[in-house]
C-alpha cells in the first residue's frame, strides 16, 4: 500500500503508464520516489481501468484521452468521453496529427478536437496535455477558437515548433512539457532555452520514448531534469523546484484521481 501523505519531488507530467508490461510496478515507483504523475490515456475506454489502477497511489493522476492517432479507430467513443470528463480534471491525450501516416483523417481529428476542447470550456477547471505533430498551428487556432474559459490550462506536450509559435502558445496561457527525446534533439536547444521558467513541466512520454536503450520511466525524471538543468546553464535542484512550483500552482485545488468505487460509467462498454 501507498504511503498516506505524497510529497512530489518531480513531475512526470505526460506518461502512458497502462502500455508498459509492468504498470503496477510503476505506479508504486512513482509514490515511493516522489513523482507526481500524470497517467494519459488513448481512448475513453481505458480511463476507468485506469483510475481503477491507481486507486491508493496519490502520486498519479489520470487523464481522459482519445488520442489524434486513434481518432480513425475510435471516434466513437467521443461521446463516452463527454460522459466521463465531469470525472477528470485532467484530459489527454489529444490533439492533431497531421504526419502523412494520420493525415487521411485530419478532419476527423480536428472535429473530435473541437469537441473536446468545447466540452472542456464548458465544464472548465481542466488541465489539457496536447499532442501537436506537425499541426502546432491548427492546435493554437483550436485553442482560440474554442478554450477561452481561463480556467482551463493547455499543456503542449512535446513540442517542435518555432519561436513564434511557442510565444503564440505562451500568450494563450500554455505550459510545456519536455521530454528526454526533446532534449536529445539539437536543433531544440535553442527554443528549450528560450522557454520561460514558469511554463517549463518536463514529462517522459514513456514508454515511446527511450532512455539509452530500454522504455524510459517516470523514474528518470530527475536524470531529464539534470539534461535540462545543463542546457539551460541552471543547476538540477533549482530547475527541479522551478518545475514543482509550475506543477503545484498548476494543479493546486485539483485532487488526484477519483477512487474507483465513484467512478460512474453510464454506459457498458
Ligand atoms: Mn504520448
Amino acid at each position: 500500500m501507498s504511503t498516506v501523505s505524497f510529497i512530489p519531488k518531480w513531475v512526470d507530467f505526460h506518461c502512458h503508464l497502462d502500455l508498459y508490461p509492468d504498470h503496477q510496478r510503476l505506479i508504486r515507483e512513482s509514490d515511493m520516489e516522489g513523482i507526481a504523475t500524470l497517467a494519459v490515456t488513448t481512448t475513453p475506454k481505458a480511463f476507468a481501468r485506469n483510475v481503477e489502477m491507481a486507486t491508493g497511489y496519490p502520486s498519479v493522476r489520470i487523464g481522459l484521452g482519445l488520442h489524434p492517432q486513434l481518432v480513425a479507430e475510435r471516434a466513437g467513443e467521443l461521446p463516452l468521453f463527454e460522459k466521463l470528463l465531469s470525472q477528470s480534471s485532467y484530459v489527454g491525450e489529444v490533439g492533431l496529427d497531421a504526419s502523412p501516416r494520420f493525415y487521411a483523417n485530419f478532419p476527423d481529428q480536428q472535429r473530435v478536437f473541437e469537441r473536446v476542447l468545447c466540452a472542456c470550456n464548458e465544464q472548465g477547471d481542466k488541465i489539457l496535455s496536447i499532442h501537436s505533430v506537425r499541426a502546432i498551428s491548427t492546435v493554437l487556432r483550436a485553442l482560440e477558437a474554442h478554450l477561452s474559459n481561463r480556467t482551463c490550462v493547455p499543456v503542449l506536450h512535446w513540442f517542435t515548433g518555432t519561436k513564434s509559435e511557442a510565444t503564440r502558445a505562451i500568450e494563450l496561457g500554455c505550459y510545456f512539457s519536455i521530454n528526454a527525446e526533446m532534449i536529445q534533439e539539437k536543433k531544440m536547444h535553442p527554443l528549450l532555452r528560450w522557454l520561460p521558467p514558469d511554463r517549463l513541466l518536463t514529462e517522459t512520454d514513456g514508454p515511446f520514448v527511450k532512455f539509452g536503450y530500454r522504455p524510459i520511466r517516470p523514474s528518470d525524471i530527475p536524470a531529464t531534469v539534470e539534461l535540462l538543468a545543463r542546457l539551460r546553464a541552471t543547476g538540477g535542484s533549482e530547475l527541479a523546484l522551478v518545475v514543482l512550483a509550475n506543477f503545484q500552482a498548476l494543479t493546486l485545488g485539483k485532487p488526484p484521481s477519483p477512487p474507483a468505487n465513484q467512478l460512474h460509467l453510464f454506459e457498458a462498454v
